[in-house]
């Protein structure tokens, strides 16, 4: 527990177990969330739930888990609910220590977003709740911690609470557009946004269908907030750091110096690159990335200009092949264009091949070689992140 996918790893192993109690005691009676699971038994005596509990403990040591299960209880508190069977109620639970805190009305957040947490908070406390009594109980430390948050607003108890309603399953494709929200910005760029899609996309458009109001839809994100602001400004500082020191360390490990692809520096990781091809009336060129160092992709370029089998496999090698097949003489010349950081599933996005995108596009469109579908490809960088190819 405790890392990234701790809570997906989590619920794969509690569903194996959870099937295996099932099949033995039935599915209707016991329950998972995570890493807390609730049962039920009816007409079970004393010494029958403490046989369950061994039997179930034992499953648990199977696997080489502990499991800690405490039974005969009337009265349960399970997740942010305290369930009581005596009398058939149900009431929101808090841990001892557990102080709700809200977004401040004054902060730096979509107005949607704040306008909806005390209905939101009413509606939660109030489904937690058997009845308004229970409810009652439970409300004055939520309504004191939206006040220190700066609401007006008070918790009024949801009498017609529903059971989720059926969802309409009707596939629809819904273009988001996300754009990150800021109180120092005065456009209302979600309305602006919006009538540019009328304005280029007019009833009569052939491509009204796929962008009109109904399938494009603009919903604001957040900006990072400070806490994270100042952790991203440390990692890049002591990133900084341990830069300069593999600048001191070697950055071409050529034999021959003079013949380094990339001014000795080729063992530089994580690079956009251009491949300069000139020939006697043109000059092409390629733009490429890698995640390792230059010398490895240059390698790998090298071979496909070698043997002919690799040919289709980059755009620079087709081109290379066209021209030796009609003899002329080519050069390249290689050079960083820039360098960026490849994907982590922290950021959860790639700017490695983000700045690559950018380059294409901002390149001369009548001298590069690269295919406008480049600027659509998936990043590759994530595929080692996904358990299913560990
Ligand atoms: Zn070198
Ligand atoms: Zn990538």
């Amino acid at each position: 527990m405790g890392s990234y996918d701790g809570a997906e790893v989590c619920e794969l192993v509690g569903l194996f177990i959870l099937h295996d109690l099932c099949n033995e005691y039935g599915k209707d009676n016991i329950g998972l969330y995570r890493d807390d699971g609730l049962a039920i038994f009816k007409h079970t005596s004393g010494p029958q739930a403490e046989r369950i509990r061994k039997d179930v403990t034992r499953r648990f040591k199977t696997h080489g888990l502990n499991i800690t299960i405490q039974t005969n209880l009337k009265i349960v508190n399970y997740l942010d609910v305290t369930f009581d069977l005596t009398n058939s109620t149900y009431c929101p639970y808090r841990k001892p220590n557990d102080h709700p805190q809200y977004i401040n009305t004054k902060s730096n957040h979509p107005p949607n977003i704040i306008k909806q947490i005390p209905a939101s908070i009413s509606r939660r406390i109030s489904d937690n709740s058997s009845n308004e009594d229970a409810f009652n109980k439970a409300k004055p430390v939520y309504n004191s911690a939206l006040k220190a948050s700066g609401y007006t607003e008070t918790l009024t108890y949801n009498k017609d609470k529903q059971p989720a309603r059926p969802r309409r399953n009707r596939q629809r494709n819904i273009i988001w557009y996300n754009p990150p929200f800021s109180k120092n910005v005065k456009a209302n760029v979600s309305r602006t946004f919006l009538k540019l899609i009328s304005k280029h996309f007019p009833k009569q458009h052939k491509y009204h269908s796929l962008f009109n109001k109904n399938n494009v839809k603009v919903s604001y994100s957040c900006m990072d907030n400070m806490k994270s602001i100042i952790n991203k400004h440390n990692k890049k500082e002591t990133n900084a750091n341990n830069d300069t020191n593999t600048d001191n360390q070697v950055q071409c490990n050529c034999r021959n110096k003079d013949q380094c692809p990339l001014d000795n520096k080729c063992l530089t990781s994580s690079v956009i690159y251009n491949a300069q091809v000139t020939t006697n009336n043109a000059t092409k060129n390629y733009i490429g990335l890698t995640e390792g160092t230059f010398k490895q992709r240059f390698s790998q370029h090298k071979a496909t200009f070698k043997h002919r089998k690799y040919t289709n496999s980059t755009e620079l090698s087709k081109y290379i092949w066209k021209l030796r097949d009609n003899n002329q003489d080519s050069n390249i010349k290689w050079t960083i264009i820039s360098r960026a950081r490849p994907y982590n599933n922290i950021s959860k996005r790639c700017d490695l091949c983000l700045t690559e995108k950018l380059m294409i596009i901002t390149a001369n469109p009548d001298r590069i070689l690269n295919k406008r579908s480049e600027l659509i490809s998936k990043c590759r960088h994530e595929n080692k992140f996904y358990l299913r190819n560990n």
